[in-house]
């Protein structure tokens, strides 16, 4: 049951001389509630692909199809925020939090924006609270946190609205050894504990290590596509 369906993905920037193919012919699928990591050089297309598949930016050709929706139909304004607002859930290097709001009003901002009923909110963002293991920092602002507890928040926030995916760009690029163990162990969770499927792009090979499958990106092509049978990923 496949979640995701890329088909012959191509992206192109600049024109003429100055032309980059940052992605050729990329396909693949990503079956529901899936780890998968990419890896590869700078500029390989990572970030690009992520960014693709997020509805962020669009492809020069190809198809991007979630649970049987084409983005390829969605590909205008507003029905693109709408989807991405609602499906997509983002992770990045720099946490990316509002400063002027707590703990907790990062989290539920994505509903409050949404307009969602105030005891759902308080009631999903209470649970989401838990699940990443900051009930004690619900009233702390991002500059009163550690980075691993602000990328807590971000994790919180982005999963908030049950998206089909997590898009995580370098989630642990900004973090010390100690700290991307605590939250790779964190997305593992969620992976599991609310079926999460989940993309990350890294350059840790022991980030990596706790996806179910790696897939190898070289110069905008798929070079190598792995599947892990060991280990942390293991249901
Ligand atoms: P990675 O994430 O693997 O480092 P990127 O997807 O950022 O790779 O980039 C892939 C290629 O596309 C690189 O050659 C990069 O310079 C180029 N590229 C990425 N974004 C743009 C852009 N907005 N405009 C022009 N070139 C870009
Ligand atoms: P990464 O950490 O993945 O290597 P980059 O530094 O390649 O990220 O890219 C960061 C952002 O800058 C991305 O949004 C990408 O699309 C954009 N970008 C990358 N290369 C170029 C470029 N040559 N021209 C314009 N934008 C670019």
């Amino acid at each position: 049951d496949n979640l995701l369906e890329v088909k012959n993905l191509n992206k192109e920037y600049g024109r003429g001389t100055s032309k980059v193919k940052a992605l050729q012919d990329i396909s693949l699928t990503v079956p529901k509630g899936q780890f998968v990591s990419i890896m590869g050089p700078s500029g390989s297309g990572k970030t690009t692909f992520l960014q693709l598949v997020g509805g962020l930016d669009s492809p020069s050709s190809g198809e991007i199809i979630f649970n049987g929706v084409n983005l390829q139909y969605l590909n205008k304004e507003p029905e693109i925020s709408v989807f991405r607002r609602k499906h997509i859930g983002f992770v990045f290097q720099f946490f990316n939090l509002i400063p002027s709001l707590t703990a907790q009003d990062n989290i539920a901002l994505p509903l409050v924006i949404e307009g969602t009923s105030k005891t759902y909110i308080n009631e999903r963002v209470k649970f989401m609270l838990e699940i990443v293991g900051l009930k004690n920092q619900v009233l702390k602002y991002p500059h009163q946190m550690s980075g691993g507890q602000q990328q807590r928040v971000a994790i919180a926030r982005a999963l908030v609205r049950k998206p089909f995916i997590l898009l995580a760009d370098e989630p642990t690029g900004n973090l010390d050894t100690k700290t991307t163990l605590e939250i790779m162990e964190l997305l593992k969770t969620t992976q599991k504990e609310l079926e999460q499927t989940i993309i990350l792009v890294t350059h840790n090979p022991i980030v990596s290590s706790y996806a179910d499958r790696v897939i190898y990106f070289k110069d905008g092509r798929i070079i190598e596509d792995e599947l892990l049978s060991n280990n942390k990923s293991k249901r």
